[in-house]
C-alpha cells in the first residue's frame, strides 16, 4: 500500500496546483455536446469540417462497404500479415493527390514519435519551433540527435541557427521541425518563407506537421502546403486523420526512398498491430469526399476571421489566422472563471493554463467547426462581451 500512497500524494499535489486532469463523459452530436444533462454548443472540437458528426456520411460508407470488407482488426503489423488491400488503396489515393509517396501510421502520435528517431542520428541536429506538439517533443527525446529550439515562428532566429550548424563539420544533416497551424495560438508558419530559407542550406531537411491544416486549407484540403504551393519542397509532410478527417491515423508524404527507409527502421510501424482495415477504408472514403469541400473551407475561414476580429475589438490579444481562435486573458484563475461562465451560458469552451501555455498567457480557446452558424458564433461573442465588461 505504501506505493499507492506515493501516487495518491502526487495526485493530491496536482489538485492543489489546479493541474489535475480527469475524464468527463460527454455525448457529442455536433454542433452540440451534452454533459450531465446540460447541452452546450461545442466550441472545443477538432471535427473542423463536421464530418465526424455527419450520420448520413456513415450510412453511405456502410452501404458501400460489404461485410467481407468490414474487417475490425489487422491482427498483426503490416510487415507480417496485416497488409490488407485497404492500406494500399488509401496510400494510392493519397499519393495521387499529393504527387509523392505516402506512408500510413496508427496515429499522429505514433508518426511523430517514430519518424524522427528512425531518420536522425548523432550527426543530425534537430532544430524545432519552441511550440511544437508534445508528440514531436517525445520523438526528439527518443532520438539520438542533438536538438535546439528556435523562438516560436521566428525565422530570423532559425536562420542564425542554420547558418551556425551548416558551417559545423560534425553535423551532416539539419532537421527543421515545425507545424503549419499551431494548436495553442491558432497562428501559422510562413511556409513560403520557411521553404525559401531551407533552400539556402543544403544540409536542411524540412519536417512540417499539418495536423490542424489537413482538410481545412488548400483548394483540395491538402493543407497549408497546398495552399502556399510548396507541397514538393517539404521533405517530410505529416498530418493526422483524427481531426478534420474524422477518422484515426497519421500519414507522411515524402520521397519513395524515405518511405522505404522507414519501413525498415521505424519501430512504431514495425512493432505495432496495424489499424483495422475498416478504418483505412473509412479514411479513404472521407479523403475522397473532403477534397471537394472548398465551400465549407471558405465558410469556416470567414467564421474564424469574424471571431478573431470581434475578440480583438474586445481588447484581447488574438494571434490566430485559423479556425483555432484563442482569447488570451493572461491570468489563470480569471480564465478558468471565464470558461465556467461561458459554459453556464451554453458554450462549451475550455481554458488553457500553464504548463500547457506559457506563464501569463492563460486563455480560452475557441475551436470553430463547419456546423457552427454565424448566429451561434455571434451569441457566443455577445456572452464574451458581457463577461468582459
Ligand atoms: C493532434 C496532433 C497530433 C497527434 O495526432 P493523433 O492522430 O491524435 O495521435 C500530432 N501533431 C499535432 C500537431 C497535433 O495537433
Amino acid at each position: 500500500m505504501k506505493h499507492l500512497q506515493h501516487f495518491q500524494q502526487q495526485l493530491d499535489d496536482l489538485k492543489l496546483q489546479g493541474q489535475y486532469r480527469h475524464f468527463k463523459s460527454g455525448v457529442s452530436s455536433a454542433p452540440l455536446i451534452q454533459f450531465n444533462g446540460t447541452t452546450m454548443l461545442n466550441l472545443s472540437s477538432n471535427d473542423y469540417l463536421g464530418l465526424a458528426a455527419d450520420q448520413a456520411l456513415r450510412e453511405e460508407f456502410f452501404d458501400l462497404t460489404p461485410m467481407h470488407e468490414r474487417q475490425m482488426s489487422a491482427s498483426s503489423s503490416r510487415l507480417l500479415t496485416g497488409n490488407f488491400p485497404a492500406y494500399e488503396r488509401l496510400e494510392a489515393s493519397m499519393s495521387q493527390a499529393f504527387g509523392r509517396a505516402v506512408l500510413l501510421f496508427n496515429s499522429g502520435y505514433h508518426m511523430n514519435i517514430g519518424i524522427l528517431p528512425a531518420l536522425v542520428d548523432s550527426k543530425t541536429m534537430i532544430v524545432a519551433d519552441k511550440l511544437v506538439h508534445a508528440s514531436i517533443i517525445d520523438g526528439i527525446r527518443l532520438s539520438t540527435a542533438n536538438y535546439v529550439r528556435y523562438r516560436h515562428n521566428d525565422l530570423a532566429h532559425l536562420q542564425q541557427l542554420l547558418t551556425k550548424y551548416q558551417a559545423d563539420d560534425k553535423i551532416e544533416r539539419i532537421m527543421v521541425v515545425t507545424e503549419s497551424i499551431f494548436s495553442m495560438d491558432g497562428d501559422e508558419t510562413d511556409l513560403r518563407a520557411l521553404v525559401a530559407l531551407k533552400q539556402q542550406f543544403d544540409k536542411v531537411l524540412l519536417y512540417v506537421d499539418e495536423a490542424h491544416a489537413i482538410g481545412v486549407r488548400g483548394q483540395h484540403g491538402l493543407g497549408c502546403a497546398e495552399q502556399y504551393q510548396v507541397l514538393a519542397e517539404i521533405d517530410l509532410l505529416v498530418g493526422t486523420f483524427g481531426k478534420a478527417l474524422a477518422s484515426v491515423g497519421g500519414y507522411l508524404v515524402c520521397d519513395p526512398v524515405i518511405r522505404e527507409y522507414l519501413i525498415n527502421h521505424m519501430r512504431p510501424l514495425i512493432f505495432s498491430t496495424a489499424q483495422p482495415p475498416i478504418c483505412m477504408a473509412w479514411t479513404d472514403f472521407i479523403f475522397q469526399k473532403m477534397q471537394s469541400l472548398q465551400q465549407e473551407r471558405q465558410q469556416l475561414a470567414s467564421l474564424a476571421l469574424e471571431a478573431k476580429q470581434q475578440i480583438e475589438s474586445l481588447g484581447y490579444r488574438c494571434p490566430s489566422s485559423s479556425q483555432i481562435v484563442p482569447v488570451i486573458m493572461g491570468e489563470a484563475a480569471q480564465t478558468v472563471a471565464a470558461a465556467e461562465y461561458m459554459q453556464q451560458q451554453g458554450f462549451y469552451i475550455l481554458p488553457l493554463r500553464p504548463p500547457t501555455v506559457p506563464q501569463n498567457t492563460s486563455r480560452l480557446r475557441l475551436c470553430l467547426n463547419q456546423h457552427v452558424t454565424p448566429t451561434q458564433l455571434q451569441q457566443c461573442l455577445n456572452v464574451l462581451r458581457e463577461w468582459s465588461r
